[in-house]
């Protein structure tokens, strides 16, 4: 018996007595419901409400770990842990086994870590569910759900908050249609975001870009997909795509030394854009010179490396103005003339306040004093005396300050233009760069 579930479920609210009705999520797959039936009858709403809530929460990352007899539940919000509760060990159980079939994976398995991937709709959202699973002691597992929002458009560069300079540099460092570009970070981290607003942010009409890349289901306009051969290895689809003559062609990410050897042999005849798994711009620059094996080699080929890292933005409805110090302000540069106030997040307000009134929690933000993310970014561009320091063998603690020196963007200063106009705060930078 196969069945598709897409009913609305119910949930009692607390303490009322009456029913409410609450819209769970609704998953778009098929399973074999009476080969799991025992699975579908203790775990599958649990689940859905766990999810749901999760959701409802803005929470990106779910996870249940489980400790003796319990397991602790925990929420990713904005990046913070956020604890979720605790359960009884066996439900938690149950409800790894339910998540392991919705999304596609081996439930009788629980010896080796696993990875699978289930479609879920929330009210008009659609998400993609990327499920990972990882044997612990005493023959359990612990279960990480990762939510991906599937209507999310975030690849233009201004939508990641790219400034214009950083839009107009990034496509002036790949204008001339040779080299490589490197988008670094840790996986997770927004790589693939930051590198497709990079490539959006190059002029599609002018040139002429082609992709050989799994480009998961993002819309790419006026980018073209190259057609490769089945029986193709990698480097003769490269060079069946640049006879095309291409501006430039956007790349999967480059995982070890054998690929960055092959694209140096075409750097010469058109500009290539991609990821490399680096701590930062500067760690991405050494990381590809220490696989091509000889610096100056390394350093002739590059154009420049970008990497981002995400800030949490304070929350509109309950940020307080406040007038910083004029000593403080000139320690982090900002003009205490131009900039009068900054913001921070609200100080915990008292329970009741002196006129005997309860103060009403912030509801969009939970209390937390923030609300979502914004990208700060950090671009070093590979000129001359970058690429003479490349070239010389340099480390990364050179490389950064000279392109501090030379004025180019620097994750601390991108992040002080979103102190200075109270997106964020002093406090969430300094969370922010000390881990
Ligand atoms: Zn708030």
């Amino acid at each position: 018996m196969i069945f598709k579930f897409g009913k609305k479920g119910k949930k009692a609210s607390q303490g009322q007595g009456d029913d409410v009705e609450v819209e769970l999520i609704r998953f778009q797959t098929e399973f074999d419901v009476k080969a799991n039936e025992k699975l579908v009858r203790v775990a599958f709403e649990p689940l859905k409400e766990l999810l749901t809530d999760g959701l409802t929460r803005r929470a990106e990352t779910i996870r249940v770990d489980p400790k003796g007899d319990r397991a602790t539940i925990g929420f990713l919000v904005d990046g913070i842990p956020v604890p979720a509760g605790r359960i009884p060990r066996q439900r938690a159980h149950a409800m790894t086994q339910m998540t392991k079939v919705l999304a596609g994976m081996d439930a009788a398995e629980r010896t080796q870590p696993q990875a699978g991937a289930v479609n879920a709709s929330l009210s008009d959202d659609e998400y993609e569910l990327q499920v990972r699973t990882q044997p612990v002691a005493g023959g359990l597992e612990r279960l990480t759900v990762h939510f991906r929002n599937l209507d999310e458009r975030l690849d233009k560069p201004e939508d990641i908050g790219m400034t214009v300079e950083m839009k107009t540099t990034i496509r002036e460092l790949n204008g001339n249609s040779q080299g490589v570009f490197l988008v670094c970070g840790p996986s997770r981290s927004g790589v693939t975001t930051t590198l497709y607003a990079s490539v959006r942010g190059l002029d599609a009409y002018l040139r002429d870009i082609q992709t050989i890349c799994f480009t998961e289901d993002r819309e790419l306009i006026n980018i073209t997909k190259f057609e490769a051969n089945a029986e193709d290895d990698f480097e003769e689809t490269l060079r069946r795509c640049v006879r095309v003559e291409p501006d430039v062609i956007l790349l999967d990410p480059v995982l070890d030394a054998d690929v960055a050897k092959v694209l140096l042999g075409f750097q010469d005849s058109v500009a290539f854009m991609t990821e490399i798994a680096a701590a930062d711009a500067a760690a991405g620059l050494l990381k590809w010179s220490e696989w091509i094996g000889d610096p100056s080699l390394a350093a002739e080929s590059l154009n420049g490396a970008i990497s981002q890292k995400l800030i949490r933005k304070l929350c509109n409805s309950c940020k307080e103005a406040y007038k910083p110090n004029p000593k403080l302000m000139q320690k982090i540069g900002l003009d205490p003339e131009e900039i009068p106030v900054l913001y921070r997040k609200a100080r915990p307000p008292e329970e009741v306040t002196e006129r005997g009134e309860e103060i009403e929690p912030c509801l969009p933000c939970n209390d937390t004093g923030y609300l979502g993310r914004v990208a700060v970014f950090e671009l070093i561009e590979v000129n001359e005396e970058i690429r003479q320091l490349i070239a010389s063998g340099a480390d990364a603690g050179q490389l950064k300050s000279k392109a501090r020196e030379s004025e180019m963007m620097t994750l601390q200063k991108d992040a002080m233009r979103h102190v200075a106009d109270g997106t964020t705060s002093l406090e969430e930078l300094q969370r922010a760069f000390k881990s």
